[in-house]
């Protein structure tokens, strides 16, 4: 018995080390991703009832030359330990800004929301960073939509609110991801001066019309309309559900594979070329 423990805790720290190693090769290679500019901006549209495109969402991806496409889900959270989110994140927004001043954007109307790390809105200079990266690409702000999850209010409140009101006034939105899986109070998340909630995935993909799921995304829908937030559905992929959303709360917006994948944003410039020029 005394043998099998240590053969357990054995295997335990083989597979500490090897979650070590892993992590110091995705920061390493990360480092050099961004000297090398092996990041990628994918965008996925957010629809509306008519099927109208409204907007999109940008999510970032890793270029690897060898390993290819690598998943945010598995690098951001090393960023987000090593500090590398800092440069990662000022990347991706001045991606975003620069998407926002393409002529095919613009002549769209489309917004563009992006993913900020609680990391990256803490930093000191944020206000004063993006601020001057509105000014110097010309972005009309009230285009550009920043996604927090809830793991912002962990840190000071107060702080938080007075920069993104500092924000507001340039007419940057904001939006609470992943709404309902964190652990904070409702009152406590509605002191933030949002615009949007993206209602998770998971409550997306539970829905049955009469379930409790059902109800959960009702919920959402009530908080949202009570507090004249607007509304995106995330990881939908069933036309049955955006039938069942859209009865619901007509002004919804659907973002998810049935409407269409992330892909690149250059990808993206070239279909939209061609829609137009067709
Ligand atoms: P998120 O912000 O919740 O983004 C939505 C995720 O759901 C994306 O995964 C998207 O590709 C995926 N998705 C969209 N539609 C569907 C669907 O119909 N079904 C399913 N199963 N999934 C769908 P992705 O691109 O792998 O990103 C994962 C997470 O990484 C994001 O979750 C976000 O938290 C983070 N992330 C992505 N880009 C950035 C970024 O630029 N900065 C920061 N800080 N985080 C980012
Ligand atoms: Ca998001
Ligand atoms: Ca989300
Ligand atoms: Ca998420």
């Amino acid at each position: 018995a005394k043998n099998q423990g240590a053969g357990k805790i054995h295997a335990y720290s083989e597979a500490l080390a090897e979650t070590a190693h892993r992590h110091l090769q995705v920061e390493k290679g990360l480092h050099e991703a961004l000297e090398h500019g092996h990041l990628r901006l994918f965008v996925q549209h957010q629809v509306d009832m008519f099927g109208k495109v409204a907007g999109m969402e940008a999510l970032v991806r890793w270029q690897h030359p060898q390993e290819g496409l690598i998943s945010p889900a598995e690098f951001i959270p090393i960023a987000e330990e090593s500090g590398l989110i800092i440069p990662l994140g000022d990347w991706v927004l001045e991606q975003v800004c620069l998407l926002l001043t393409h002529p095919r954007v613009k002549a769209g109307g489309y917004t563009l929301s992006a993913n900020v790390s609680a990391l990256q809105f803490q930093e000191p200079d944020f206000v004063s960073k993006l601020t001057a990266l509105l000014q110097r690409t010309g972005v009309d702000a009230t285009r550009l939509t920043l996604e927090f999850t809830e793991s912002l209010l962990l840190t000071d409140i107060e702080a938080i609110i007075r920069k993104m009101v500092a924000l507001r006034a340039l007419g940057v939105q904001f939006a609470i991801d992943d709404f309902g899986t964190g652990y904070s109070s409702l009152s406590y998340l509605m002191r933030l001066p949002i615009q949007e909630i993206k209602m998770d995935q998971s409550f997306i993909r539970d829905m049955q019309p009469d379930a409790a799921s059902g109800a959960l995304v009702q919920a959402c829908l009530m908080v949202a309309k009570s507090q004249s937030l607007r509304v995106v559905a995330e990881g939908v992929e069933e036309l049955a559900q955006t039938h069942v959303l859209q009865a619901w709360e007509p002004s919804i917006l659907c973002q998810g594979y049935l409407f269409s994948r992330p892909i690149p944003a250059e990808q993206w410039l070239q279909d939209t070329d061609k829609l137009s020029d067709a």
